[in-house]
């Protein structure tokens, strides 16, 4: 088959971050500080994806503001010619900065909303004094005029927040609200006693997004992320394993997706060691799910292969138990009816939230999975 380039590459700068929500996307293992790429691999790293074609970078973390650097990786990427987005929930970042960020050619800021109060927010976020600090930085951001995507993290702590949430989006004068229900990865995998939403939650959130879209036509986009567990197919994991984007974790390894080290078999390449480019074209990591070659029933025959790719490989590996099987979100899975069942008992479930911790803390024991 033929392999386009990556659109987007996601820069995980570093794992530190001020913060521990519950459901990071981050791995359990965290990469610890003196393992992330210096300032001049990333230099050259942006380089590389600039020449692969990659035309949009997303400056992620952890918290990226823990990088002293991040200027001057800014300066580089725009350099490079990368549209660069910062990913940031807004701590470590002060309006002096923020100046030096725009003044470095900062193009989006992407800042993420724990809760739409000091209470929910604060307690998500296990940072107190958290909420008000990122009122202040949306602030700056607003004045500067950076334009803005307020993304939002929902699950069944603060679903109910959702308009309020919108609201907040306007305020800020956001082009861009990102409502995503927390995706069952990483941290969240861990939480799901916690965070489950239950399906009158998921229905009503899905209800209220359908009315925002035609209210704020126009004015405010609305992206959504649907709660997958109560869904009846999956998503289009990443726009198809290896087909639009790559991350680049702290440490330099290169991966499919932000979770795809939960796949045990897979081997990934690290930018130390190799060109970004023959990673993406010729690595068996990137190549193990691309296309449609690798699926198995009931996804090879299936007239949705190409919409979704058989939903998400770490979802199936996590669920199912063979990342190569259908996303056990779908109806047609094997599996689905079990997950419909256990989400419907996480949703009943009460738990206290288990916080992700910092990079080479210990980390917390796994719950029992019922
Ligand atoms: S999800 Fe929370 S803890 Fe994880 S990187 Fe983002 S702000 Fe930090
Ligand atoms: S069977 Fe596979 S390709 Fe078809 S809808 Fe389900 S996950 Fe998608």
């Amino acid at each position: 088959m033929t392999v386009p380039p990556p659109i987007a590459m996601l820069a995980e700068l570093t794992h530190r971050c001020p913060l521990s929500c519950p459901y990071c996307s981050n791995p359990v293992e965290l990469a610890r500080a003196e393992t992330e790429l210096a300032t001049e691999d990333w230099v050259r790293v942006f380089r590389e994806a600039a020449d692969l074609g990659v035309l949009q970078l997303h400056l992620s973390g952890g918290e990226p503001a823990s990088r002293r650097d991040l200027t001057d990786l800014v300066r580089a990427a725009r350099e490079a010619g990368l549209y660069t987005n910062l990913i940031s929930s807004g701590i470590g970042l002060t309006e002096a900065r923020l100046a030096e960020l725009d003044a470095a050619g900062l193009d989006h800021i992407q800042l993420s909303l724990q809760g739409t109060d000091a209470g929910m927010a604060d307690e998500i976020g296990g940072y107190r004094g958290g909420f008000v600090r990122k009122m202040q930085v949306a602030g700056w951001i607003k004045a500067i005029g950076f334009p803005l995507t307020l993304n939002t993290v929902l699950h069944r702590r603060n679903l109910h927040q959702l308009p309020r949430a919108l609201e907040m989006a306007e305020e800020m004068g956001a082009r861009r609200v990102e409502v995503a229900t927390v995706q069952f990865h990483g941290w969240a995998l861990r939480n799901r006693d916690a965070l489950m939403p239950t399906r009158e939650q998921a229905k009503e959130a899905t209800r209220i997004v359908a009315e925002a879209r035609v209210r704020l036509k126009g004015r405010l986009v609305v992206d959504y992320v649907p709660a997958d567990y109560h869904s009846d197919y999956p998503k289009r994991c990443m726009g198809g394993w290896g087909s639009t984007g790559l991350n680049v974790a702290p440490d330099g390894t290169v991966l499919p997706c932000h979770a795809a080290q939960t796949i045990p078999h897979l081997t990934f390449e690290n930018v130390r060691h190799r060109p970004l480019a023959d990673i993406w074209y010729r690595s068996s990591a990137f190549d193990a799910y691309r296309g449609t070659g690798w699926m198995a029933e009931p996804c090879r025959s299936c007239d949705r292969r190409e919409k979704d790719f058989g939903g998400c490989r770490c979802q199936a590996m996590a669920l199912a138990g063979d990342a190569g099987a259908a996303d056990p979100v779908c109806v047609k899975s094997p599996h689905h009816a079990a997950l419909q069942a256990r989400a419907a008992a996480h949703a009943a479930a009460t738990a206290p939230l288990i916080h992700r911790t910092a990079p080479g803390r210990p980390v917390p024991a796994e719950p029992v999975v019922g």
